[in-house]
């Protein structure tokens, strides 16, 4: 590792990348290192002249027609079929619509109901970590009093528990694969298999996974997915997000959301809900087209690369970034809170710090941009598409000088979006 340890060694590093090249498909302010590609994907160059297309000849020329003409209609299922490869899964399972929020409802409210006509009838817990994103144990827990018959939310505190926590009356285990603040890797085919050993169905979050790390829902036997497409997926600031339906289950997917986009014949203007066949069934009403199509330019730099090639990355930049801060930054109060074990680790490193909130300020005024989480986690994400090692080498430097010198102002008020 130690000849690791220089800048020089960084950019020899770099000159050998075999992604190197997708880092020009991005658009990245000079002097910036961006480590936030966790919370907000960088912008593909692409999405500017697309948008500018769907904005003057889409919209503005050819109008209504381009519902069919610009393929505007089909833009949820031919992005979820770009998608799909990506999580391991098959073509007409994924659609890209609506928030993670509003897909993680209509899974959940679909596994709930598959159990509810089913052998599982009785049961009534929905089990998840107390750890999750918290609008997931938000959705979860206004579902369950909503539906008024029940159901409860049971948290649990550490992923040791989980196993016992999946009993007799666990409906659904509802997990978020990588943990947004500490980057933690679940053993999705390990734990949907328990879920299904005990009865139960096995519902994943794939925010802190799609584009980041290697999924195969389909090998994990895994029941339903959703997730994000602005974190690692590059698709723009409040992108429409995906959620995953396997054909076994489609026939019986149900949700409350019954919009007109998942009716059978939605221009039939019918009385009464008729659902679609198939993912549509997933939908619910229009969608914001602008934001949609640009989701289409992350998806493109994917296809020229593989996961495998970006989790070997991934696991260096974020090996380099530990074994850094560890040794140029030592005698420094840092905490690492992500796993050094490769198969547990997302493609984030996140450390504490008693003023994380401070030096993680300190360190976007220097352009070193991450982000910081309660309690005391400054994030650090590595994209592997366009985060360089001697990004790495210069973000380690800059945070060494700010701690060395104190250069942090400890009694720094929280802005609103952290
Ligand atoms: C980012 C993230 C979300 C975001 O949900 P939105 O509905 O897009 O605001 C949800 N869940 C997890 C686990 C996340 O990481």
């Amino acid at each position: 590792m130690t000849e690791l340890l220089t800048r020089d060694a960084c950019l020899a590093r770099d000159a050998d990348d075999p992604l190197r090249a997708l880092r020009e498909r991005f658009a990245l302010p000079p002097g910036v290192v961006y480590l936030d590609g966790n919370s907000l994907g960088a912008r593909p160059k692409a999405s500017l002249a697309r948008a500018q297309d769907v904005i003057a000849r889409e919209w503005g020329n050819d109008l209504i027609k381009s519902w069919n003409t610009a393929g505007w209609f089909e833009l949820p299922k031919r992005l979820g079929n770009r998608l799909a490869p990506l999580i391991g899964a098959h073509e007409g399972e994924v659609v890209v619509t609506d928030t993670t929020s509003l897909n993680l409802f209509k899974a959940l409210a679909a596994a709930l109901h598959l159990q509810a006509n089913g052998p599982g009838a009785g049961r009534r817990t929905i089990v998840t970590e107390r750890s999750n994103f918290p609008t997931d144990i938000y959705m979860a827990e206004g579902l369950a009093q909503w539906l008024d018959r029940g159901y409860r939310v049971r948290l649990v505190d550490s992923v040791e528990e989980l196993p016992d926590a999946v009993d007799a009356d666990c409906a659904v285990l509802m997990l978020t694969h990588v943990n947004y603040r500490t980057g933690y890797q679940h053993d999705m085919a390990a734990l949907t298999g328990h879920a299904h050993a005990q009865g139960a169905l096995a519902l994943w979050d794939l925010a802190h996974s799609a584009g980041a790390v290697p999924v195969d829902l389909h090998a994990a036997q895994a029941d339903f997915a959703v997730g994000c497409t602005y974190k690692y997926l590059n698709g723009g600031p409040g992108a429409p997000a995906f959620i995953w339906v396997p054909k076994r289950h489609q026939a019986a997917f149900a949700h409350p959301l019954t919009g007109w986009w998942s009716h059978a014949k939605p221009f039939a203007m019918a009385h009464g809900f008729a659902a679609c066949e198939g993912i549509g069934r997933a939908l619910c009403g229009t969608q914001p087209v602008l934001s949609l199509a640009l989701v289409e330019c992350g998806l493109e730099v994917f296809e020229e690369t593989n996961m495998e090639a970006i989790r070997a990355k991934s696991l260096a930049l974020t090996d380099l970034f530990i074994a850094l801060v560890e040794s140029r930054c030592a005698g420094h109060p840092l905490g690492l809170v992500t796993p050094r074990e490769h198969a547990r680790r997302g493609s984030q490193a996140s450390f504490t710090h008693p003023h994380g909130y401070a030096v993680m300020a300190a360190l976007i005024e220097r352009g070193v941009i991450g982000d910081y989480r309660e309690p005391e986690i400054m994030r650090f994400g590595f994209t592997p598409l366009y985060t360089s090692f001697a990004d790495v080498w210069d973000a380690v430097e800059i945070l060494k000088d700010i701690l060395d010198r104190g250069a942090f102002d400890a009694a720094l008020e929280r802005g609103a979006v952290t």
